[in-house]
């Protein structure tokens, strides 16, 4: 083990473990072979090799095939050097070297070393200020990453200037409080072994690298890492390698170990195998209901993430979109798929009033999300609607976004409407708040004797000084009473008791203000009140159609 990620013996360990992945050789069967032919360069890459030594843009040719690197890095803010059109031609005679942020240094110093010929960096090799060449690009970020030789994850650095060379001070400090004994080797001479606290050893066990490892707290960052076959992490405290065979790493911690400390909110490292299948027929209809899984997963590790801008929030996932599309066929709804559509309206945000938007001076969204997309909320999603059986009252009649782009299909939306015919109940806002069997008396604002558990999207500022009711559920002064829409409901019962929470906007078109459960097993034993709230939510109901914008 060496602290210094850039040593001969790092660098060795890492190109190993790329050629026995590339290659397939034992262990790595299940890993998509890498063929020069099938990888097509970006449309712009940095090359690094050329003779007199400088790095400038490279433009290939059409379908200029290669073998690159690709980065994964925290932004930390605006980019100071960045490709823009001005500066473009320039660019391709040479990058201006002193200029540029260490983690783009150290990248472009890692794929030297390890004799791959280009890198691929968005901020150099997309155009910064061309809003086209930004959309046309983002959209092909699944094929950039999926087709790199390498992905280098700059894991341990939060902004673009802090690098992911040098020394690693918690290897140097583990190796510090090594002790090397001697011992004798199967052929009877002596050799010597090098004993070291192990990676978590010297942490309590629930020791959580959130904060150490800036790169899993970024949204943009997940797709990068997912979709990538090969990823190198550089982590503060060892070098980490995965692909489709699992995990391995510098000072030998194996992926079960890691798995035990992981803390709870840790993103999975790859989902699946399946964005690697070369599906030109799309998957069988037998395999749907996993990749709707998978997708559930991909929306709740997602919505960990934090951005810088909130119009990001879709084409910051359109890539993982993009491959889900190709495997499935189906129709992409602003984070939502047509043929789950019904089951995946029911996400809820997972937490009180957190947010992931990182600056409170972001410029608000300048496209309209739908309000029944998670996409249209900031803040972290839960989905787990698994146990629900959709309610064979409910059908979905229609259903459509309209993408900004049409080259970007996976992108920006503006606008869009969901029309569904199911069980519609009206009730008074005034009405629900004082039915409030606990929510009073024992600050559980969000549970109520007439409509169950209220999930709310808090998706409209209100003043400190509204009333109890509208601050609670996050309804603006002017909005009411709520409109309930059963969705589902478990598989016992024989009424919904799962649905969304609407507010009309005009006649008969309204916006998501959350998400009701109703049913005494929600309560969840947590208290024995269980008895005094609704375990239906009545009779009182009309079948209709509704349109959620
Ligand atoms: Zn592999």
């Amino acid at each position: 083990m060496n602290p210094d990620p850039a040593s001969p013996r790092n660098l060795i360990v890492v190109s190993e473990w790329l050629t026995h992945c590339t290659t397939q050789r034992k262990g790595h069967e299940r890993c998509p072979k890498w063929e020069l032919i099938n990888s097509k360069l970006p449309t712009r890459v940095i090359s690094v090799a050329l003779p007199d030594g400088l790095p400038r843009l490279y433009i290939p040719e059409k379908e200029e095939v290669g073998r690159y690197a690709a980065l994964s890095y925290c932004w930390g803010g605006p980019q100071p050097h960045r490709t823009t059109v001005a500066n473009l031609s320039e660019y391709t005679r040479g990058l201006p070297m002193q200029q540029l942020p260490a983690t783009i240094l150290d990248a472009i110093a890692l794929t030297r070393s390890l004799l791959i010929p280009y890198l691929w960096v968005d901020s150099l090799c997309i155009i910064q200020d061309l809003e086209e060449d930004k959309i046309r690009e983002i959209a092909t970020m699944a094929q950039v990453y999926k087709n790199s030789w390498v992905t280098f994850s700059a894991a341990r650095a939060s902004a673009c200037n802090e690098g992911i060379l040098g020394i690693q001070e918690d290897t140097a400090a583990r190796l510090s409080k090594s002790s090397t004994i001697p011992v004798t080797c199967p052929n009877d001479s002596l050799g010597s072994a090098m004993l070291y606290p192990a990676r978590f050893q010297m942490a309590p066990k629930w020791y959580s690298r959130e904060g150490k490892v800036p790169v899993n707290n970024r949204a943009w960052t997940y797709q990068e890492t997912l979709l990538a076959p090969r990823v190198v992490s550089y982590y503060h405290d060892a070098i980490e390698f995965k692909c489709l065979a699992g995990l391995h790493s510098n000072d030998g911690l194996k992926a079960e170990e890691l798995d035990e400390i992981k803390p709870a909110d840790q993103r999975q490292a790859k989902l699946d195998s399946v964005f690697f299948l070369d599906s030109k027929d799309g998957l069988s209809a037998a395999e749907f209901p996993n990749l709707e899984v998978l997708w559930s997963r991909v929306v709740k590790e997602y919505s960990f993430g934090r951005l810088s801008y909130p119009d990001d929030k879709l084409p910051a996932v359109s890539a993982i979109a993009s491959e889900f599309q190709r495997l499935s066929g189906d129709t992409y709804l602003a984070g939502l798929w047509r043929r789950s559509l019904v089951r995946e309206l029911q996400w809820k945000k997972s937490s009180w009033r957190s947010g992931t938007i990182e600056s409170t001076t972001a410029p608000r969204r300048a496209y309209r999300i739908p309000t029944w997309s998670w996409a249209s909320i900031d803040g972290r999603i839960s989905n787990e609607t698994s146990q629900h059986l959709i309610s064979d009252r409910v059908e979905v009649l229609d259903c459509r976004v309209n993408p900004v782009s049409e080259q970007a299909p996976f992108g920006h939306v503006d606008g869009g409407y969901v029309a569904i015919r199911g069980p519609v109940k009206c009730v008074d806002l005034k009405d629900a708040w004082d039915n409030f069997g606990l929510g009073q008396e024992h600050q559980r604002p969000y549970e109520s004797r007439k409509i169950g558990l209220f999930s709310a999207d808090f998706r409209w500022d209100i003043s400190a000084d509204a009333e109890d009711f509208r601050r609670h559920w996050g309804i603006p002064p002017d909005r009411g009473p709520l409109w309930l829409l059963g969705l589902s409901m478990r598989p016992r019962d024989s009424y919904e008791t799962c649905g969304l929470i609407l507010l009309e906007t005009s006649d008969n078109r309204y916006e998501r203000a959350g998400l009701f459960y109703i049913g005494s097993e929600y309560y969840g034993g947590k208290h024995s009140d269980v008895g005094r709230f609704a375990d239906h939510w009545g009779d009182d109901y009309e079948v209709r159609a509704v349109t959620i914008c």
